[in-house]
Order: C-alpha cells, then structure tokens, then sequence
C-alpha cells in the first residue's frame, strides 16, 4: 500500500536526522518575522535567511546550526514567487504547501547534497531512477556567471545519464528568494508521472507528465539592492522539496489532489455542496469548471486557515489583502459554482486542522478562531455583492448606456464604494456580454493612482494597492513592481 503523506514527512525528517545528523527544527510561522522583503515565507530557508548572511546574532541558537532539517509551511501568492494564478488550473500548484528541506551551514557542499537527495529519493522511497532527470545551472554570460560542471560531474558519477541531465538558465536554475537577498545556482530533480520513454523536452515545460518535486540551491551570493551580487561569507546547501508532489509520486497519483493531503477535503466539500462529487478533470474550464472549482476551495481553505492561525487576517494591504482576495475568490466559487450555502468555507476548517494539525498544532488551537474571521468576512463580502449585483443590474436596464460598454463610474464606485475587485467586475460584466468602457476606467485608475502617491509622499494616510490593478497600471505604464502591493489608488 502506498506511504501515508505523514509518513512521506515525517521519513523524510528521520532520514537526515538519523542517517546524516541533521537538527530537525519546526517551521516558521507564514507571516515573516522581520523582514519587509517578504509578503510570505515563501521557503524553508527564509528563516535561516541571517545565517546564510552571516547576521546571525552569535548567542542565539541558530548560530550553532550546521546540519538541519524540516517541514515549513510556505505561502506562494504575493512577491516574487505568485502562483495564485495556477491554482486549480494545475494539480500541482498550491498557494499554501509544505517544504521538506535538509540544510548544510558552512558544513557539506554539492557532492553530499546530492548523494543524499538521491539516495533518499531511489532508495528510500524507491522511486526508479529512469523515471527522474535532472537539471543544473547552465551559466549565463551576461550576468557574468559560470555553468556549474562540478554540479554535472557529480550527477555523472552518481549514474545520472548525460541524456537525463540538462542545463537551464538564470530562470529555472538560479534560485533566488525575493528581489534581494540569498540565491544562487540550483540542481532540480524532476519525475515522469508516465515513464517508459524519454521526455527530457518536457523538463521545466510547465507539462503536468514530468513536475519539478525537489530544489538543491548552493547558496554562494547575496542580491543586493543595486542588484548585484555579492559573495557570502560562507557556502551553504538549502534545498526544497514539494510534500504534496513528492507525495503524488510516492502514491502513484498525477495531481496532488487525488492524494490523502487533499481527498478528505474534496469530500467535505463535496457534502456541503449542490453539485456531482469531484472527478478530477482538467484543463477547459467549460468542461471541468466543477472540478476546478473543488480545487481552488479545497487549497484557498488551507491557506485561510494556515495563514489566520499565524496572525494574517484577511484585510487591506501587504499579505492581508491577498488574503482577502483568496477568501473572496474561495467564496465565489463556493457559491456560485459548488451552490454550497454560506458559511461552508469555515465549516471546512476542522477538516484542515485534522489533516495538519497534528504537524502545525496551531490549526488545533486556533479553529475556533479562523472559523469565526472567515465567517464575518463571507458575509461581508457576500453582502457587498448583493449590492454589487443589484448596482449592475439598475446600470444595465438603464436605456442610456451605450449599447455593450459599461459606465466606468459605475465599475469605478463598484471598486471603491464596495470593494470589488476590478478583475471581478469585468468578470461579471463578461458573464452579462458587455465590457466597460477601458479607457476612462483607465484614466479615473491613473487619478486616483495619483492622489494615492502624493498622500503617502506626505504620510497622510497609510495606502496599499489592489493586486487586481497591477495589469490595469501596466497598461497605463505607471512604475511598479509586484511589491508595490504597499501603494494604493484605492483608499479604503
Ligand atoms: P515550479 O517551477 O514548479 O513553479 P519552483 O521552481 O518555483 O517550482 P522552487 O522555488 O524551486 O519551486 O521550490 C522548491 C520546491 O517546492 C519545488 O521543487 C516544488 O516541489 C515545490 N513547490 C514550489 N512551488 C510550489 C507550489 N506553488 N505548490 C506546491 N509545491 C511547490
Ligand atoms: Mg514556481
Ligand atoms: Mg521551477
Ligand atoms: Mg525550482
């Protein structure tokens, strides 16, 4: 019978401690402790992001770590790593998931990193070589970086095919954890859900047949502000393993979902719910919109409830503004797709804490909790899209609006006055066959953008930006970054 996902975690953890020294220590909690460079904790080295700088204060404990390892909780959905746009459309992306990692402070280095990788991966759990390849940093001459043969030799020597072993660029290859900080070339080992062929083409091609399960990233640089690269004070090995993929492999199964972290909840979910159980279909949304739908809720409950029990609450900017978003996206597709009734999303909470409680005991003590924040803010939500929808309506029965183009004021007030986000609007207006009128939503974006900068330049208010109306800056060119979640045109 195939491993349990707690025992994939916890075999993992005993591995390195038992067999190679290595500290097991708990996860950080996903809101970052003092570092304004992070929405999330985004990877398990982020909280030995001081050792890896050599800031580490020399009395706390983390100055003695040489060997460690663990399961963190990470939150991709805001920074440099966003993958919210992925979940549900993909069996492998979530916005919360577990990092396994084993980590090397100044201690081994590549040829140990990778022998142990292995040696878990093939041995250990026993999946076969041929169905897994490899990638390493191939260089790049711009930056002025080399490719990294000493990486290649030593998958050589532990029996990797050179057909099974292929360099990539600066994108796939050259981790980095945010627009500065600690990065530097990686080694990835990718598996082949089908097998019996070779599909090296399918590496790093986003084909949901051969996935990405494990990151070794030989720390060796600091991105600086300037963007340069400065060299650490010591090297260290950081590597990253996706739970819930190593899981699907270990459980025979090509989306995480259909593997015990997820199916307990797809079930609950289903009872609650007006529509066929889950049957795992992908890809057009016409025809897996149910399915999709389960997806999206059963990760978005995950999240809520990892990230209320660290203290992120849904709310107006930074990481508690993504997160509402996620609430309100998990809503809606609550009710519009599952017809579940209201107050399903928290019902699904005890389900979270079951399957993860007993590795992150904070979902046990804090159901009651998550439950009652994400309750009051569904009916909120749910309230203002009553609103919302009654507003539309009046608008579009109203005979004096230009046939098909849809007042800008009205999506305008509909954002500001009821806290739609804009994506949604056009969302609906589509449904309805009609669009809004782009351009002067564009300039009333610019104007309200504006006033924003010039009030916070003078700290008169505390300011943040919809993540919704980062295409719509795009398209006015108005200088941003994906960070620039910290200003807003949209004062609440
Ligand atoms: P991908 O290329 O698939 O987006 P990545 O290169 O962005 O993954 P890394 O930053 O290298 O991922 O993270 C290390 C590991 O964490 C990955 O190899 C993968 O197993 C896992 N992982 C990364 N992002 C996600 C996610 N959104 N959901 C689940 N697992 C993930
Ligand atoms: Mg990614
Ligand atoms: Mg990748
Ligand atoms: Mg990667």
């Amino acid at each position: 019978p195939p491993l349990p996902a707690a025992r994939v975690r916890s075999a993992f953890v005993e591995f390195f401690r038992d067999k190679h020294g290595h500290l097991p220590v708990p996860s950080s909690p996903v809101r970052p402790r003092g570092d304004p460079s992070l929405l999330f904790v985004n990877a398990g080295m982020n909280q030995f992001k001081p050792i890896f700088l050599g800031t580490a204060d020399p009395r706390s404990e983390m100055a003695s770590y040489r060997r460690v390892v663990n399961s963190q909780k990470c939150v991709r959905a805001g920074g440099k790593h966003n993958d919210l746009d992925d979940v549900g459309r993909d069996g492998y992306h979530h916005t919360f998931f577990e990092m396994l990692g084993n980590w090397s402070f100044g201690d081994y280095f590549k040829e140990e990193a990778c022998r142990m990788a292995w040696s878990l991966l093939t041995e250990h759990y026993g999946i076969p070589a041929d169905r897994l390849y490899v990638s390493y940093f191939g260089g790049d001459a711009a930056a002025g970086l080399p490719a990294d043969e000493d990486t290649r030799n030593i998958w050589l020597e532990i029996g990797v095919p050179t057909h099974r072993l292929l360099p990539f660029g600066l994108k796939d290859n050259f981790w980095e954890m945010g627009d500065t900080g600690p990065c530097g070339p990686c080694t990835e080992i990718h598996y082949d859900h089908v097998g019996g062929r070779e599909v090296a083409a399918l590496v790093n091609a986003d084909s949901p047949e051969v996935v990405e399960i494990w990151n070794l990233v030989f720390m060796q640089y600091n991105r600086e502000l300037d963007h340069s690269l400065r060299l650490l004070p010591q090297v260290s090995v950081d590597t990253g393993m996706g739970l819930e993929r190593l899981v699907s492999v270990l459980q025979g199964k090509t989306s995480n979902y259909d593997t015990d972290l997820f199916t307990p909840l797809l079930h609950a979910i289903h009872q609650r719910s007006g529509v066929e159980p889950y049957r795992g279909r992908m890809g057009a949304v016409d025809v897996g919109q149910v399915d999709l739908a389960y997806r999206v809720v059963a990760d978005h409950i995950r999240t809520l409830s990892v990230c209320i029990a660290d203290g992120v609450c849904p709310g107006m900017s930074g990481a508690e503004l993504v997160l509402r978003r996620i609430l309100r996206r998990a809503v809606r597709f609550c009710v519009e797709v599952l017809r579940a009734p209201q107050g399903t999303l928290a019902s699904l909470v005890p389900t979270v804490a079951d399957l993860l409680g007993n590795i992150y005991p904070e979902l046990h003590q804090e159901t009651d909790r998550i439950v009652d924040i994400i309750n009051e803010n569904e009916a909120h939500f749910l309230s203002s899209l009553r609103q919302g929808s009654r507003l539309i309506e009046r608008t579009l029965s109203r005979k004096d609006y230009k046939r098909g183009v849809f007042p800008a004021s009205v999506a305008w007030s509909l954002h500001r006055d009821l806290g739609f986000p804009l994506d949604l609007v056009d969302l609906i207006l589509e449904e309805r066959g009609v669009r809004v009128d782009r351009q002067e939503l564009d300039r009333l974006i610019a104007e309200n953008q504006k006033v924003a900068l010039e009030l916070q330049a003078g700290d008169r208010a505390q300011v943040t930006l919809d993540v919704l109306s980062l295409t719509a800056l795009q398209r006015l060119g108005v200088p941003h970054t994906d960070d620039s979640l910290k200003y807003d045109y949209h004062l609440a």
